[in-house]
C-alpha cells in the first residue's frame, strides 16, 4: 500500500542542505499538508501515492532561498533618471544623502505597496522564499509595514520586515519608528495567516541615540524576534562614534548591552579584528551584501575572516539585485579579488550562506534552510535549459555558483504550495504588476525631479 502525499518531486537532484550535506543524484521529496514528510534516494512513486508528482528532465531542487537582507524600495531607482541631476556622490555619506534619503523622504505607501510586490516577484521568480526586509520611508511611518505585508501576501513567499528606525532629521522620528515596528509584529505574530512578521530594525547606529536602541533589543526580547541594523557599512558610523562616544560602533554597542545571537548586523565593511572578536563572543549575525558594497565603493568586508572565526553570515542584497545567483556569485568571485587568494570562499560554502546560514541568521532554520522531514515545503526547482559538463552530485555545487542564473529557476514551493509554477507566478498577473508599478514609478521619480536636491541633510549629532 502506498502512502497519500499532497505533493512528490520524483526523479531529482536534491541538494538537501542538511547536517551532512548529502546530495541525492536521483531522488524524490515528499510533501504533506506544508511540510516535507520524506526524502529519499531512488523513484519515489514505488513508495507514494501523490496528488502531483513532479518530473521534469534535468531538474535540481535546493531549499528555497533564503535573502538575509533587502529593501524592497532599492529597486524602485533602477534606471532612474535622478541620477542624471545629482552631483554624482565620491563618498558613502554623500550617496546616502543625494540619493537614498532623497528616494525615502519622496515614497508613498502606493510607492511601498508596489515595491513590495515587485521585490516579492522578484524573488520568488529566481527561487528566493524567505527575505529580511527594513523600509526607509520617514514620510510614510504609521502603517508602512501593512503595505509590505499586503504585496508580500499576494505574491505568496515569507519573510520578516521592519521598520527602519532612524533620528536622522528629529528625535521624535525614532520613537514614531519604534511605535510602527511594534504594532506590527504585535498584529503579525499573532495572525497564523500572514506571511509577512514584523521584527526589530534600526538604521544605524550614527543615525541614532543609545536609547534607541537599548529599547529595540528590548522589544526583541519582549517579541522573541530577531533584530537588526547596519553596521559600519561606511567609515562615517566609525567616525560618528569614535568622535561621539571614544569608542567604535561595536564596542558602543557592546558597552550598551545591545548585543546578542538574536542581533543581525547587517554590512559589517570597516570592522577591525577587536570587533570581530566581541562579535563571534556574543554570536551576532552578520548579512552579506556583496553587490551593493560594489556599487556603493564602501569596500569590502572581511567575510573570510569572519568564517574562519565561526561567525555565522548569510547573503542578502540590499535592495540592489534581487536574484541570488547574481549574489552567490558574487560572493564566490569578490574576496578572492580582494585577498588576492583563489582559495577563499569555496563554492559549497557560499551556498550555505544562500541557504542554511541563511537560515540560522534570521533564527528560522528549524523550519527552513534545508531539504529535511520535518520542515516547511519551502523548496526551489531549478531546471536549465542547456548545461555545457555533467549535471550530478559532483558538480552542482559548481553550477549553482557559476552556471544557473535565475532565469533557470522553474517553479518554486512554499509551504507546500506553488508560488511559481512552469517558470510562471501563480498568485499575480505580472503583465498587470508591471504596468501599474511603472506609473507609479513614473509619478515617484516626477516628485523626485521636482525636489530641490537635499546635498546637505544633517545625519545626527545625539
Ligand atoms: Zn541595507
Amino acid at each position: 500500500m502506498r502512502e497519500k502525499v499532497d505533493k512528490l518531486i520524483n526523479n531529482a537532484l536534491i541538494v538537501t542542505m542538511n547536517k551532512d550535506r548529502a546530495v541525492i543524484p536521483r531522488g524524490y521529496v515528499a510533501i504533506s499538508e506544508g511540510k516535507i514528510v520524506d526524502v529519499g534516494v531512488g523513484d519515489g512513486k514505488s513508495k507514494y501515492d501523490a496528488e502531483e508528482v513532479i518530473e521534469v528532465k534535468r531538474q535540481v531542487v535546493t531549499p528555497g532561498f533564503i535573502c538575509a537582507h533587502t529593501h524592497f524600495y532599492g529597486i524602485l531607482l533602477t534606471g532612474s533618471p535622478w541620477f542624471g541631476v545629482i552631483e554624482p556622490p565620491s563618498d558613502f555619506q554623500q550617496n546616502l544623502q543625494r540619493i537614498w534619503w532623497a528616494l525615502d523622504e519622496s515614497l508613498t505607501y502606493e510607492d511601498i505597496y508596489i515595491s513590495a510586490l515587485l521585490g516579492a516577484i522578484m524573488l520568488a521568480r529566481t527561487g528566493t522564499t524567505f527575505f529580511k526586509d527594513l523600509l526607509d520611508a520617514p514620510n510614510a511611518i504609521e502603517g508602512s509595514l501593512d503595505y509590505i505585508e499586503k504585496a508580500v501576501n499576494e505574491v505568496g513567499i515569507r519573510g520578516f520586515a521592519g521598520f527602519s528606525v532612524t533620528q536622522r532629521r528629529s528625535i521624535e522620528e525614532g520613537y514614531q519608528g519604534i511605535k510602527e515596528n511594534e504594532r506590527f509584529a504585535k498584529k503579525t505574530w499573532s495572525d497564523k495567516n500572514t506571511k509577512v512578521k514584523g521584527v526589530f530594525t534600526v538604521h544605524a547606529s550614527f543615525t541614532v541615540t543609545d536609547e534607541i536602541l537599548i529599547r529595540t533589543k528590548e522589544l526583541a526580547d519582549k517579541y522573541g524576534t530577531i533584530y537588526a541594523l547596519h553596521v559600519e557599512e561606511g567609515l562615517i558610523d566609525v567616525y560618528h562614534s569614535i568622535e561621539r562616544y571614544g569608542k567604535r560602533p561595536i564596542e558602543r554597542m557592546r558597552d550598551i548591552g545591545f548585543l546578542s545571537p538574536r542581533l543581525l548586523a547587517i554590512h559589517v565593511v570597516q570592522a577591525i579584528e577587536d570587533e570581530l572578536k566581541i562579535l563571534k563572543e556574543f554570536d551576532v549575525k552578520v548579512a552579506h551584501n556583496p553587490m551593493s558594497n560594489m556599487i556603493n565603493g564602501v569596500g569590502v568586508p572581511p567575510v573570510p575572516k569572519m568564517l574562519d572565526m565561526g561567525i555565522t553570515v548569510g547573503i542578502g542584497n540590499d535592495g540592489y539585485i534581487m536574484d541570488v545567483f547574481d549574489n552567490m556569485r558574487t560572493t564566490y568571485l569578490l574576496h578572492k579579488v580582494a585577498l588576492k587568494d583563489p582559495r577563499v570562499m569555496p563554492v559549497d560554502k557560499v551556498v550555505e550562506m544562500a541557504t542554511i546560514d541563511a537560515a540560522k541568521v534570521l533564527g528560522v532554520d528549524d523550519r527552513m534552510g534545508s531539504i529535511e522531514p520535518g520542515k516547511d515545503a519551502d523548496i526551489t526547482i531549478i531546471v536549465p535549459d542547456f548545461v555545457h559538463t555533467p549535471l550530478d552530485e559532483r558538480t552542482v555545487y559548481g553550477h549553482l555558483v557559476n552556471t544557473f542564473t535565475g532565469n533557470d529557476v522553474w517553479g518554486v514551493l512554499v509551504e507546500g504550495e506553488w508560488v511559481t509554477k512552469e517558470r510562471k507566478l501563480v498568485n499575480v498577473d505580472v503583465e498587470e504588476v508591471m504596468e501599474r508599478a511603472h506609473k507609479v514609478i513614473n509619478k515617484l521619480w516626477e516628485r523626485m525631479l521636482s525636489m530641490e536636491p537635499k546635498y546637505k541633510i544633517e545625519y545626527l549629532k545625539p
